[in-house]
């Protein structure tokens, strides 16, 4: 007791570090020339960075202003969706794609300001059911998802994927990534006002079903609601038959703070519903009925 001094010391390094902070928060950050950005790199450009590039769908890892590999991997899957050099490194170029990109995710529209999470089913070395005809279900998902990400965005929202590509969900934090846990981290760690996972459905036992289905965690009324919009929306896009919204038991739904859908859409096991899923517009069309669904929930 009776310790004065580490008091009055600590008590005046804190006033010196805020006076620091509101020096630091004055220094106007517009208009100035684009930093150039490469791993290793720390500070509040990196903080922008990570912002930008989360706001426009890439997961930058956590916003802590550290260039890290998180950052780096994120940094080189934009570089490579918008046909720039792909070399991980943050020059003008990037910047200036990142920028034009964030502020039409900033946009208006009725999903502004929303964080939605797109699961798409399985990917990497898990194809999920494979058609009669040699199709794997992760490649439409992937197809169907990557659509609706754009139909999202333009409604103003933030849009974040499980995956851009063809790998398991994690791999770019751990070379065995438990996959089922990064796509719930991915929602939760993020605050997401939904999830959205899309599969396609499997019934070997009997070829001609087709269709549609949703699924929700037992007891969230949300949930049910969300995903009997959805498949009702998608149904009414795409022509197909809408079966039935019921409980899922899958991990994706039951670990999951926010509503949340699994949707079937057609059925890898019937011919038609597999030649539909191959056409690019019949992609769109579904991803056009999930959108809708979406705005209908959200935004009514
Ligand atoms: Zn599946």
């Amino acid at each position: 007791m009776g310790k004065p001094r580490p008091v009055t010391a600590s008590l005046t390094r804190s006033i010196a570090l805020a006076a620091a902070l509101i020096i630091i928060l004055l220094i106007p950050v517009r208009g100035e020339a684009a930093p150039l950005l490469r791993l290793g790199d720390y500070g509040d450009n990196v903080i922008r960075l990570q912002n930008m590039l989360l706001s426009a769908g890439y997961d930058p890892g956590p916003i802590d202003g550290i260039f890290g590999p998180r950052t780096q991997a994120a940094t080189i899957e934009f570089q490579r969706s918008a046909g720039l050099l792909v070399d991980g490194i943050v020059g003008p170029q990037t910047w200036g794609a990142l920028e034009r990109l964030s502020g039409v995710s900033r946009g208006t529209g009725p999903l502004r300001g929303r964080i939605i999470v797109i699961d798409p089913g399985h990917g990497g070395p898990e194809p999920g059911a494979i058609s009669y005809w040699g199709d794997k279900e992760k490649d439409f998902t992937l197809g169907i998802a990557s659509k609706l990400r754009g139909y999202l965005e333009a409604q103003g929202a933030v849009v974040l994927m499980t995956r851009y590509g063809d790998y398991s969900p994690g791999h770019d934090w751990s070379p065995r990534p438990d996959e089922l846990l990064a796509r719930v981290s991915i929602a939760n760690s993020r605050g997401a006002d939904l999830f959205l996972s899309i599969h396609i459905n499997a019934y070997p036992k009997d070829p001609s079903v087709s269709g549609v289905m949703g699924f929700y965690r037992a007891g969230s009324w949300e949930s049910q609601r969300l995903a009997r919009t959805l498949a009702n929306s998608v149904a009414a896009t795409t022509g197909l038959r809408y079966i039935d919204t019921q409980v899922g038991p899958y991990y994706v739904l039951n670990n999951t703070y926010m509503p949340a859908a699994l949707m079937e859409i057609g059925f890898m096991t019937n011919w038609h519903d597999v030649n539909l899923l191959r056409q690019d517009w019949f992609q769109d069309a579904v991803a056009r009925g999930l959108a809708r669904g979406v705005s209908e929930y959200l935004a009514p």
